[in-house]
Parts: structure tokens; sequence; C-alpha cells
């Protein structure tokens, strides 16, 4: 297939689909593990990394790696070696594995080690009991110190831990204590989401049968949003996307490719992946996938881009970092002026406090973070 690919090095993403049960908030594409279904899937999962290989080798060079999920540490660190040795490594790749904390053990962590792994993304959660029982996880919070603590002793500098707050109940309080106790764990990176059910996951049922407790209000999570960014930038961190938080020089680069309209590669069941000017989601399906790898296709039903929707694809996820875009870039690469295009529009939402122009950078305010999306709306 004669392709014009971009020129790598690519940020590459490799999705794990196994977990061991699923939990009650869970929308992602998930299916159940076992020994004979991961063997299967990753042979597809070669299979697919051969095709593009085929396409032009230069795809296989990486930037970053990233194992996502699913619950990429059911795989062993042979697997992992077997997958990351299928790409010519950038000096210095940064390769993260996300990590449930009850698979942290010295063995495994002994294993890992043996593998180009530089970075784990530790799904936490909580560190309140209550939290991780509504969640479903299999952890206590109890656990999660000598985790952190092993993963230090194994040599593993950067560490990223996730949060979801806004969980039923919760208030500014609530999320401080929380935050205090990760805060004691010191980590180099912090993704906190807020908690969003799905009609489809097993608790957005429950709540629409009025099963389960409500959400907090409007208010209460924005109130949570705010102590969230506070406690954060008083600990020293850098808030450097809407969701994300890191010591200097610890912002993760795979998602930074993401945000900055870089190319990358997605691989395996349910991974969307961006080739400009094509995009493409896999099947999130066991079986379609299978189907489609068998048959030798990749980046099936890729969508090719237009110019607008490149620009509004910049702009969507560009306008999520807290430095904002660079409009001297964004002339370069749309061949357009947003400053004058958007005139009426970065004006009204400057005197709303909503954006900030700084030099050749548009930002959103910190008054604006909580409601980006509304916000970014009004600029595509
Ligand atoms: S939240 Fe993570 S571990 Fe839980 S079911 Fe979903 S993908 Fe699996």
């Amino acid at each position: 297939m004669e392709q014009d690919f971009p020129p790598g090095p690519l940020a590459v993403y490799l999705h794990i689909p196994f977990c061991l049960s699923r939990c009650g908030y869970c929308s992602f594409f998930s299916a159940p593990f076992s020994i004979r279904a991961k063997t299967g899937y990753l042979k597809l999962l070669h299979r697919e990394i051969d095709l593009f290989c085929n396409a032009k080798p230069e795809l296989v060079w990486a930037a970053s790696i990233y194992f996502g999920g699913g619950t990429p540490s059911l795989l062993n660190p042979d697997e992992v070696n077997a997958l990351c040795g299928r790409f010519q490594k950038a000096p210095e790749a940064e390769i993260t594995l996300e990590i449930n904390p009850l698979q942290i053990t010295e063995n495994y962590l002994t294993q890992l080690g043996q593998t180009p792994v530089n970075r784990l993304s530790i799904g936490v959660q909580s560190l309140d009991d209550a939290d991780l029982r509504y969640l479903e996880r299999r952890h206590h919070s109890a656990q999660i110190p000598d985790k952190i603590k092993l993963c230090r002793e194994f040599g593993y500098v950067n560490l990223s831990l996730d949060l979801i707050y806004g969980l039923p109940g919760s208030d500014q309080d609530s999320l401080r204590r929380n935050l205090e106790r990760f805060l004691a764990l010191n980590p180099e990176h912090l993704s906190a989401y807020l908690l969003t059910l799905d009609e489809e996951s097993a608790l957005g049922r429950k709540l629409r049968h009025g099963e389960a407790p409500e959400l907090p209000g409007e208010d209460n999570l924005a109130a949570q949003y705010a102590v969230l960014r506070q406690t954060m930038l008083d600990a020293g961190y850098e808030h450097y996307e809407i969701s994300n938080f890191c010591r200097p020089g610890r912002a993760s680069c795979h998602n930074l490719a993401y945000w900055t309209g870089q190319p990358y590669l997605g691989l395996g069941a349910a991974a969307a992946g961006f080739l400009p000017p094509r995009r493409y989601t896999n099947p999130a399906s066991m079986e379609a996938y299978a189907r489609q790898i068998m048959q030798g296709t990749f980046m099936p039903h890729a969508q090719i881009c237009d110019a607008e929707h490149l620009r509004k694809d910049y702009l969507m996820m560009g306008l999520r970092l807290t430095d904002g875009i660079d409009l001297a870039e964004y002339r370069e690469r749309f061949g357009c002026d947003l400053a004058d295009e958007k005139n009426k529009e970065i004006t009204r939402l400057s005197q709303l406090g909503l954006l900030e122009l700084a030099g050749t950078r548009l930002r959103l305010s910190s008054a604006a973070l909580f409601v980006s999306n509304s916000v970014i709306g009004e600029l595509l």
C-alpha cells in the first residue's frame, strides 16, 4: 500500500485490553483475562506491527511507547520486551507501562527491570478506602505507600499516579485530605480525572435506575477542581494540562504528542492513531480486530482529515495545555491567522476573563480550565 506517512519518530500507543474484573465506573473497551486470550491477542498485535512496518519501516521508529489498557501489567516482562523490541527507539524514549497497584511486586519489578520501561503510570485512583470500594477497585489505600517505595527501590524515578475525584459525597475537604495522601508519596506526575459515569458503565446504569448515589453538583465540582489546582501548585507542581500536573521536566512526553498535534501510531483493539492526514480507530471488539488483522488490513476506515478538520483538532487539543497554542505556529501550519479570524470571539472571551493572549501564545485562563470545552468550542 503506497502511503504518504509522516516521518518518525512517532508516539506509539499499544492497547492491552485485558482486565481481571470490570470496575463499576469503566466504559472503556476491555476483555476478560486468560493466558490463552492474551497469547492470541499478542500474536495479532505483532502482526499489526508487521503490517505497518511493511508499509513503511520508519513507522516503527518510536519517540515514546505507551502501554495502556485495560491492564497492561497483565503482560509478563518477556512480552513487554518482545513488543518494545519491535521498535527502534529514539534516545531517551519515554516508555510507560500502566500498572495495577496489586501487580507491583518484587518479582514483577525485578523482571520489568530487564525491559526498557522507564515510567510507570499507577492506577491508584484514590487513597480513601470508601472511594476504592465505590469504584470497585481491588486494592486498599494502606497498600499503596509500600508499593511506591518498592518502585523507588527498583530505580523508578518517573512515577505517575492516577486520581479520580468528584465521587458521590465528596467535597473540597475530602479532596484536600486525599491530595495530602497523594502528595506524601511524592509522585513526579499526577493525572486527576473528574468521575464521569457513562451510561454503558455498571455504575452509570445503577445511577440511572436510582440505585446508586447521585454525583456532586457542578458548583461543588468546580470548587473541587479549584482545590485540586491550588493544592498541586502550592506543592510545587506544574499544572501543564487541564487534568495533569508534574514536577518540572516530568510532563508526559507521550501525551504531549497528542496535545501538540503530533502523529501517533495506535496499535491493538480499540486503539486510535493519527498519521496525518489520516485518523483511524481499530474496532473495539476482539473478533472484529482479529478479522481485520487476519485480512491484512491496517488503519481500517481511516478518515482523511481536511485542513479544517486538522485545524479544529489542533485547537481542541492544544488549548488543553495551560501554555496554550502558539499563534505563529498555528499560522505556519494552517496558513491563516487565528487572532484575525476569531478576533471578535477572542476579544469577548478575554474580556470575560476566560482567555489570555500573552505574546504569540493564546491560552485558557485558570478560570476557564474547568469549563474548557465550552470556551474552546467558541473558537472552532
Ligand atoms: S478501569 Fe481500568 S482496570 Fe478497571 S475495568 Fe476499566 S480498564 Fe479495566
